[in-house]
C-alpha cells in the first residue's frame, strides 16, 4: 500500500494518520515490527480451505490511530432510524437459529436455480414484501469480484429501493473509495434480508430464510472471489455461526456452500456509533485491498 492508499483510507475512516516514534521502531518491540511490516507487505494470499492468521488484534499503529480517531460529530452521534438497531448489537452472539436452511428454502431454491439476474428480480418483486415498501434487490457490478453483504433495507432503503443509501451507506461508499471499489464499477452490494423488517428491528430466521434463495443465487450468478459480511446478521447467515461478530472478525473464512472466501467486518452504522473501531474496519480494509490485488 503506498502513502497516497493509506492517507485516503484513513480520509475516509475519518482517522488522523499515525507515523511510528523512532524510538519505538529502534527498541523493535515483536509487536511494532509486525504492525509496520503489516503495512508494507501484503499477506501471501491462503491456501485453499486454509485459515488466515488472525487479523483481529489491532497493533500499535491501530490502537495509536483509535486513540486519534476523530470523535463523532453530534450529527452522528443522533444516529439516524435506519441505523438503530447497529448500535451495539454487532459484538453479540446470537440468540436467534442463524441457519437459513429449512423446507420452505429449499422449495423457494428450487424456484430460482435457473433465473438470470433480471428474472431472479423479478421473482423477488412477485414475494410477499412484509409490510415493507419494495423490494431491495442489490446494487452494482454484477461481475464485479467483491461482494458486500449487509443485513436488510432501512428506511431509506426502502423507499428508494437500493441498499446503503443513508448514512452508513455513504461511510460505506466512502471506505471502498478509499481502496479503490464502487458501486459503480467493481462491486456489488446487497442484504441477508431483501424486504425492511417491521419497525426496523433486526430480521427474524423466518426474514432471513424467506430471501435466503435470492442471495444464493445472487452468489451463484455472481461467482464472486471474495464475500465481505458487513455486521452481525450479515456475519452469522453467512457462516451458518452463532459466533459473536468479534470472534468472527478477523479471520479470512471460508463459505460453507461453494469456494468463496468471506471476510468479516464492522457494520458501518456500527462505526458510525462507536467511532473508535474504525482502526480495526481499517485493517478489514486493508485485507480486502490485499485480497483483491491478490486475484
Ligand atoms: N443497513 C443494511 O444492513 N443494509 C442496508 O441496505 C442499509 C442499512
Amino acid at each position: 500500500m503506498t502513502p497516497g492508499d493509506r492517507k485516503r483510507m484513513l480520509d475516509a475512516l475519518g482517522l488522523v494518520d499515525w507515523q511510528p516514534r523512532a524510538d519505538r521502531m529502534a527498541a523493535g518491540t515483536g509487536a511494532t515490527q509486525a504492525a509496520v511490516a503489516d503495512r508494507q507487505e501484503p499477506a501471501p494470499d491462503r491456501a485453499p480451505g486454509t485459515v488466515q492468521p488472525d487479523l483481529a488484534t489491532p497493533g500499535p499503529a491501530e490502537e495509536a490511530a483509535v486513540e486519534q480517531s476523530t470523535a463523532s460529530t453530534p450529527a452522528e452521534a443522533a444516529a439516524a432510524p435506519d441505523m438503530a438497531r447497529h448500535d451495539g448489537h454487532d459484538e453479540r452472539a446470537s440468540t436467534v437459529d442463524a441457519s437459513p436452511v429449512d423446507t420452505e428454502t429449499t422449495s423457494a431454491a428450487g424456484e430460482v436455480a435457473r433465473l438470470d439476474w433480471d428474472e431472479l428480480e423479478a421473482w423477488l418483486a412477485g414475494r410477499d414484501h412484509r409490510g415493507a415498501t419494495r423490494p431491495v434487490f442489490g446494487i452494482g457490478a454484477r461481475d464485479a469480484d467483491v461482494l458486500i453483504v449487509g443485513e436488510a433495507p432501512g428506511a431509506n432503503e426502502d423507499a428508494q429501493g437500493v441498499p446503503f443509501v443513508g448514512r452508513a451507506g455513504k461511510l460505506l461508499d466512502r471506505m471502498l473509495a478509499a481502496i479503490g471499489c464502487s458501486r459503480d464499477t467493481n462491486v456489488y452490494i446487497t442484504n441477508i434480508c431483501k424486504f425492511r423488517p417491521p419497525n426496523n428491528r433486526d430480521p427474524n430466521a423466518d426474514e432471513v430464510a424467506a430471501d435466503w434463495p435470492v442471495l444464493e443465487r445472487q452468489i451463484e450468478l455472481m461467482d464472486p472471489k471474495l464475500v465481505v459480511a458487513v455486521g452481525r446478521v450479515a456475519a452469522q447467515t453467512l457462516l451458518d455461526s452463532k459466533q459473536s461478530l468479534g470472534k468472527l472478525r478477523g479471520t479470512l473464512h471460508r463459505y460453507p456452500r461453494r469456494e468463496l472466501d468471506v471476510l468479516v467486518t464492522y457494520h458501518p452504522a456500527f462505526l458510525l456509533r462507536s467511532p473508535g473501531q474504525k482502526a480495526k474496519a481499517w485493517v478489514d480494509l486493508k485485507q480486502i485491498a490485499r485480497r483483491i490485488a491478490a486475484q
